[in-house]
Formats: structure tokens, sequence, C-alpha cells
């Protein structure tokens, strides 16, 4: 199901953070998220892009995180017509005008991703600043895990066997994503 803009930009900064925004790219007709990393710069791009988008996310400090199409279409260069982009994926497509007046069609790539929920949790998982806060939280629950087994490990004893039969049968004791499971224990 598809988000309104404004619905969308709320969710953003619900989500991702106030840093994210939705800004509409007249040039490329199409929705770029874009967040801002740092102060208003006034050099221009290092690789000499002077795209007006490019140029406007320098000046206000942004960088763009993905820039998504606005219609599950684009318009074809030769003739004006439609040309039907996929959705939900990316794939090649061209112009079925072109191609049956006896033309040969540019190829091209391209996916329609509409503002939606499918969209916000995608950005929500490849986010760099989800993923920093993600692991501030890994930390901070595997420091106060950590506290509360070495309490436990008043008998030593009970320790070494654990620790022992961990080695013996290569039990990982940090699991999927650096998350401490448990300690010395078998599980
Ligand atoms: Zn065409």
């Amino acid at each position: 199901m598809s988000l309104t803009p404004e619905t969308f930009q709320t969710e953003l900064f619900a989500r991702l953070g106030r840093d994210y925004r939705l800004r509409w790219s007249q040039t490329n007709r199409s929705w770029c998220i874009e967040q801002q990393i740092g102060r208003a710069v006034w050099e221009l791009p290092s690789d000499g892009n002077t795209h007006p988008d490019t140029l406007l996310r320098a000046q206000e400090g942004f960088i763009l995180v993905c820039e998504v199409q606005a219609r599950p279409f684009v318009v074809c260069e030769d003739c004006g017509g439609q040309i039907k982009v996929p959705e939900l994926t990316i794939g090649e497509t061209w112009c079925q005008a072109c191609w049956q007046a006896g033309l040969r069609p540019i190829r091209k790539t391209l996916g329609y991703i509409p503002l939606s929920e499918l969209l916000l949790r995608r950005l929500e998982q490849t986010s760099i600043k989800r993923h920093g806060t993600w692991q501030r939280e890994m930390e901070t629950r595997n420091r106060l895990l950590q506290e509360s087994l070495d309490r436990d490990d008043s008998n030593e004893m009970d320790a070494i066997v654990g620790d022992y039969f961990n080695r013996c049968l290569d039990i990982p004791q940090v699991g999927y994503g650096g998350i401490i499971t448990r300690k010395n224990t078998l599980s």
C-alpha cells in the first residue's frame, strides 16, 4: 500500500531520525530520500558532478540515501510513450511501442518501489544511523549480560567445566550479530 509523501516523511522522522527527509527532484521527477550529515558546504563536488540535485545536497549538507521513481513507468525518449517499470524489484524494460514500430529500443534496468511500508522497512534495515543505534543497543545488552554472568560465576568450578564443554563441542559463546548468548553453559 502506498503512503502519501506527508505520511512517509512523518514515518521517516519517527523511525530513522529527524535528519532524514523526503524531497521531490524536479529534474529527475523522482523522490529522493536524503540524510543530513553536516552543515551546508559550498564546495563543488570533487568529481565534477554538477547535477542540480547533487549541488543542492552539497549546499545543504545532505547525502542521497536512495532515489525512487514516483510512478511505475518512465517516458520513452524516442516516442514519448510510457515504458512500464518492474514493480517492487529491479529488472530490464524497454519501449513496447518503439519495438512494435520496428525500432530497436534501448533496454533500461529500472525498478519501481512506491513510498510504502516496504520501503521504510528496507531503509531501517540499511540505515547507517540505525545500524549505529543497533550496535550501541547490542553493546549495552552484552555489558549487562556479562555483568550478570560474572555475578553467577561465583561457583568457579561450574565455569571451568562449562568452558571445557564449550571448547570441546565448539559451541560459540558469541551468537549471531555479536550478541553474547550464554557463557560457560551448554545450550
Ligand atoms: Zn518509444
